[in-house]
């Protein structure tokens, strides 16, 4: 039993040197087998009297051992391999051989099994299989006992000598095979020391880390693994899958169960979730899930890895603000208010009837008050801007800072846009009432706003907002407070663009024409002149109106040219009518930008000549607004060109600047009754009402009115009876080109005659 415990403590005592450790274990391994194998001192002592006459004959002994080496595959392998690696196999095999005859030796104690014992661990390292050495030695044996058979040796001696001689191959094959033993288990303590050293490693690591990690076992939903942070924060254990599942928030739990049947299902997966953890303020934090798969592809394990994010979630949602916000204002910017936009469009076109508006509001020369007043307090007058803006959109539409001094408001899911908006646009307008205060300044801000309705404006993001902004263009170059989209006079930027190139050549390839709309003496039905109105005939889209090339024209610069080619057109054609024996003044429309160009009297004048007329056969219609740009300039430009004859109309009065004042400091000759009020007249009091006093006011002023739009007889008569002078309108003549105006012109003077 002693020797068994000598046996089982082999190796893992702690020895001063190596060397003294493996010589004692030698001397110890000596003295076992000697007794496990009943090796007695006489035995040796009887195998060393005749060890000169064996050993003689075992040189023959080289060949079979050489034949049995070599004849075994596997062992030529190991051979040849080591050959590969640069052994030299002749000396390995010579050197086996002797190590394997002085089996005889009779050696110091001890000497012998260390060295059995290192011969094992090599032809481990080698890869020679203890078999391999078992064999070799039976055969040995077997050449001994024939090698005896051949000598003269008696029976009974014989006999005992190999007895001796199996007894001693029996411990070379022992202690061998005890050397394999000791080198397979330095291997694997070497392995498991490093497989410790590693797992040291990995673990000191997950366990330095702040994420926490675990396993879960999916069919037994226990937690085989779990780091040490995760074991900190709960020490009483791991519930699985998820310990903190209690801890997160109602509305994310559902996230995390879904997530988890996602890893069962062997997808990984991973989501954001709130959690208080362990009582501590509630994180977002990242879970992530891995399934791990055993050999038939099944997830039999699930690796969980929770971070706590709630640094990256605080940034991501201060990144969202700012590119969704204005930093300025702190509305929404476009891009938020786009979304709004199409959220709010998905909703309506799943309701039926619900419509939306968008409102775009521009700050009337804003650029001014950045260039006097400084950008610090253009940015100031923005912020209060938008903070009144503020108090006057409710919260369930959505205000934002489009641009620069551009807002917008979306009104939606409303019953009715247009009433919605007139609503919200009315208030708006009513804020501006009041000045602003920017660091003790008080400012006056007028605004322009512009209004598309979905779905009668546009069905799509893109065409509700262009479409609000093209409204709002042209209330700003009417001088009005606002617009709804009209899409007979709002040119879309596609629009735009299509007719940029083809305005230019149009004018080179006499595509514009003039078409005459006789202007009639309310009292005598005789005619008193002729508004030339712009036609395009248009290759491909056949006639193209004014209110959709002149918008253009002035954009793109080209209104001068055309303007010059419709004075002197439409002059030369007064100098035919003319001539042709009927005196009929024409009117010529012009736009703003025309007006403001400084060679304008010079161009009229040029024109008179060319045309080889007087100035009193042409009238300029201007609009109120086109005035009020620069009045002084306008008083200029109207008394110069009054000078040489050519008087001036007010044309769509009515509409624009609600001022009256400047009327008389301008030489003004008459004043235009926008149409909007002529065309109900004969039925709309309020109509009447405001169609009397423009009369009063201009006969007042000593200018000749004329009232555009009269469709009906009726309208003619209420106007007669107001005692208007002149009228225009589809009543008397639609707009005509030159030959049908001539003959007009002949069946009117006829029968008049
Ligand atoms: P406007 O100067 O007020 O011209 C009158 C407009 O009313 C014309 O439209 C005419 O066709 C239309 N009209 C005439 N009688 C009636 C009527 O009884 N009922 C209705 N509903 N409409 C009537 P048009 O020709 O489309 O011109 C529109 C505007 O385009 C003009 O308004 C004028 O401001 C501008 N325009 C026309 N020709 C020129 C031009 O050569 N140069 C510039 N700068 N502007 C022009
Ligand atoms: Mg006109
Ligand atoms: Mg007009």
């Amino acid at each position: 039993m002693a020797e068994k415990n000598k046996y089982s403590r082999r190796g893992g005592g702690k020895v001063g040197s190596a060397d003294a450790e493996q010589q004692s274990r030698a001397d110890l391994d000596a003295r076992e087998y000697k007794y496990v194998l009943h090796i007695s001192n006489d035995e040796l002592d009887f195998l060393n009297r005749y060890r000169e006459i064996i050993a003689a004959g075992t040189a023959r002994f080289a060949e079979v051992h050489y034949n049995y080496l070599f004849d075994n595959p596997d062992i030529a392998d190991v051979l040849y391999a080591d050959e590969r690696e640069g052994g030299d196999v002749s000396e390995t095999i010579r050197a086996e051989l002797v190590f394997m005859l002085d089996i005889f030796s009779v050696q110091e104690e001890g000497k012998r099994e260390a060295a059995l014992i290192h011969a094992g661990e090599q032809r481990y390292a080698r890869g020679i299989k203890p078999v391999w050495v078992a064999g070799a030695y039976l055969m040995f044996m077997e050449f001994l006992r024939g090698l005896m058979a051949e000598q003269d040796i008696a029976a009974l001696v014989r006999e005992r000598l190999q007895n001796v001689l199996m007894k001693l191959s029996l411990r070379d094959i022992g202690l061998i095979s005890e050397g394999y033993w000791n080198a397979a288990l330095n291997e694997a303590r070497s392995e498991m020391a490093h497989v410790c050293r590693e797992h040291a490693s990995i673990e000191n690591l997950l366990s330095e880390i702040p994420q926490l990690l675990w396993s879960v076992d999916i069919k037994s939903n226990q937690v085989p693994y779990g780091n040490y942070p995760l074991h900190a924060l709960y020490p009483e254990g791991l519930d699985a899958p998820f310990p903190f599942l209690k801890s997160t928030h109602a509305e994310d739990q559902q996230l995390l169960l879904t997530a988890w049947q996602e890893a069962v299902n062997g997808n990984i997966s991973a989501r954001e979730v709130r959690i208080s953890l362990a009582g501590a303020p509630e994180h977002w934090y990242r879970l992530s899930l891995y399934p791990s798969l055993n050999h038939r592809g099944r997830p039999v394990q699930v690796h969980c890895l929770l971070e706590d994010i709630n640094h990256a979630i605080s940034e991501r949602k201060q990144l969202e603000r700012l590119s969704t916000t204005d930093s300025l204002t702190h509305l929404p910017n476009r891009t938020l208010w786009a979304d709004h936009l199409s959220m709010a469009l998905a909703s309506s076109r799943r309701v039926p009837g619900s419509q939306i508006a968008v409102i775009s509001l521009d700050i009337n020369h804003f650029k001014m008050y950045n260039d006097t007043l400084g950008r610090d307090i253009g940015d100031l007058l923005l912020q209060e801007i938008a903070e009144r803006l503020r108090s006057v959109v409710r919260e369930s539409d959505s205000l934002a800072r489009l641009g620069g001094d551009q807002f917008g408001i979306l009104l939606s899911s409303v019953n009715d846009a247009r009433t919605a908006s007139e609503r919200v646009i009315t208030q708006v307008l009513d804020c501006f009432d009041v000045p602003f205060s920017c660091s003790d300044k008080q400012l006056c801000v007028s605004i322009t706003m512009g209004a598309a309705c979905f779905p009668d404006h546009g069905t799509n993001e893109q065409a509700l907002l262009t479409n609000a902004e093209s409204a709002m263009y042209r209330a700003k170059r009417n001088s009005l407070p606002f617009q709804f989209f009209d899409p007979v006079s709002d040119v879309s930027p596609v629009e735009q663009l299509r007719y940029s190139g083809q305005i230019r050549s149009a004018l080179d390839n006499n595509e514009f024409v003039l078409h005459y709309q006789p202007q009639v003496d309310l009292r005598t039905s005789r005619i008193t002149g002729a508004e030339a109105l712009l036609r395009w005939q248009h290759p491909l889209e056949g006639t193209v109106y004014p209110k959709r090339i002149i918008p253009v024209a002035e954009q793109l610069g080209m209104i001068s040219p055309i303007t010059d080619w419709v004075l002197i057109t439409a002059l030369k054609q007064c100098k035919q009518w003319s001539c042709n024996g009927t005196m009929v003044p024409v009117s010529v429309n012009v736009s703003a930008r025309s007006f403001q160009s400084p060679r304008l009297v010079e161009k009229i004048k040029w024109s008179l000549e060319k045309a080889e007329v007087s100035g009193d056969c042409l009238e300029i219609e201007i609009t109120e607004a086109t005035l009020m740009l620069d009045l002084e300039r306008a008083a200029d430009v109207l008394a110069r060109l009054s000078d040489f004859g050519v008087s001036t109309a007010i044309d769509d009065f009515g509409t624009g600047y609600s001022s009256l004042s400047y009327l008389k400091r301008l030489p003004i000759h008459t004043l235009k009754i926008d149409q909007s009020f002529i065309i109900d007249v004969a039925f709309d009091n309020q109509d009447i009402a405001i169609v009397r006093s423009i009369i009063d006011l201009g006969h007042n002023l000593g200018y000749k009115v004329v009232a555009e739009g009269v469709e009906s007889g009726m309208a003619w008569d209420m106007l007669n009876n107001l005692g208007c002078d002149s009228a225009q309108g589809f009543h008397v003549s639609h707009p005509l080109p030159e030959k049908h105006f001539a003959s007009w012109l002949a069946r009117s003077s006829a029968s008049l005659i």
